[in-house]
């Protein structure tokens, strides 16, 4: 059995569920049927495929165990309305995503890797280690998963964000398959703009993403306005400094004409500053672009600056032309931050595993 491996069906574009099926001699309605459970009902179980023929469901009952790659195994809600999930993987490992409900909008924040090898310094995650990277069934089914649970009252997932634990571009082909799913007529039907992938900022990749002219959404995390700072904090800055990450961002606009959000972890004392705010303004001038501020989730050694700190910081921005906005700080109380509730769970990788993995990966 296949069961939550690499080829599992929900990791798979209609023409290839098509190809499987072809192997076993069922014709391609058949496989349209069946994406249409998984992705457009979101049903969990095969047996719930009810106009299929009985020897169809006993084959992908036998071969893929689960319509989903991933099961939810535990769940936290906020007073605020954010849920966190905590998924169980195939082999024990743990991913998290995160529910965020608006006035007319639900959207989740997905993990795309066990772990992530970037090491940000004020990341849960970061500190976690590396262990490998998730597949796109893996992907998608956390997605599918959480619109199966979200009760029928709750905005339904209409955005997502690839946000969560690991690097997006350190595991592109496996985001833009899972992408390519979402957008799917046959199943969720989700448009390009509601998808938004968010890097550190590996500059190859981000040439390459652009490349593809796509009309997805593209976050940079900067978090410092200079190098030093930049890689004190963020060690992929050192291979990939400002100066380089910039220019990749302006081919990535000049390519799509898309705007770029930048994100901007404020963090007191370190990058909060009237000075610091007129710095950051300065190197994305004539930028086509957005800043987001996100007063940092304190943990240990970073403390959030007072709002109203925040609040200059923002109208320095604005009064230099540059676009900005202030994180709303949701889910606080149930560890929301990327990688906290995995440490709170005690679910993170065994340090056997992780060094098993580090030393399998290339
Ligand atoms: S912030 Fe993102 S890229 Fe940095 S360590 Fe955390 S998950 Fe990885």
């Amino acid at each position: 059995m296949e069961y939550l491996g690499k080829l599992h069906l929900a990791g798979l574009e209609v023409d290839q569920v098509a190809e499987a099926l072809a192997h076993e001699g069922w014709p391609r309605f058949r496989a349209e049927q069946v994406f249409r459970w998984l992705h457009q009902k979101v049903v969990t179980n095969f047996t719930s495929m009810h106009n299929l023929p009985k020897p169809l469901i006993n084959h992908l009952q036998e071969k893929y165990g689960s319509p989903l790659a991933c099961q939810i195994i535990l769940q936290r809600e906020s007073i605020d309305g954010t849920i966190k999930y905590l998924f169980g993987l195939f082999d024990e490992n743990t991913v998290e995503a995160v529910y965020i409900p608006e006035k007319d909008r639900g959207t989740l924040c997905v993990s795309v890797q066990v772990g992530c090898a970037m090491n940000c310094s004020f990341c849960a995650t970061g500190r976690s280690g590396f262990v490998r990277n998730l597949s796109t069934a893996e992907i998608v089914s956390q997605v599918n998963a959480v619109r199966a649970a979200l009760p029928p009252e709750r905005p339904r997932l209409s955005n997502i964000v690839f946000m969560g634990m690991g690097e997006p571009f350190a595991n592109f082909e496996a985001v833009m398959a899972a992408a390519a799913i979402f957008q799917s007529e046959l199943g969720m039907h989700l448009g390009q703009r509601r998808i938004t992938i968010s890097t550190c900022g590996l500059v190859p990749e981000i040439r390459r993403f652009a490349d593809l002219k796509t009309q997805i959404n593209l976050a940079v995390s900067l978090h410092a306005p200079d190098n030093d700072r930049r890689s004190s904090v963020m060690p992929i800055n050192r291979r990939y400094p400002i100066e380089e990450l910039l220019d990749a961002c302006r081919y990535y606009t000049s390519r799509t004409n898309r705007r770029i959000s930048f994100e901007y972890a404020l963090v007191e004392g370190f990058n909060d500053s009237h000075g610091d705010a007129q710095m950051l303004a300065e190197i994305l001038q004539d930028m086509l672009c957005h800043v987001n501020i996100i007063p940092v989730n304190p943990v240990e050694g970073f403390q959030r600056p007072e709002a109203s700190r925040v609040q200059r910081f923002k109208q320095v921005l604005e009064a230099q032309g540059i676009a900005a906005s202030v994180r709303k700080e949701r889910g606080t109380d149930i560890e929301a931050a990327c990688g906290q509730l995995r440490q709170v769970h005690g679910r993170t990788p065994s340090s056997r595993t992780e060094r098993r993995m580090r030393s399998e990966s290339p």
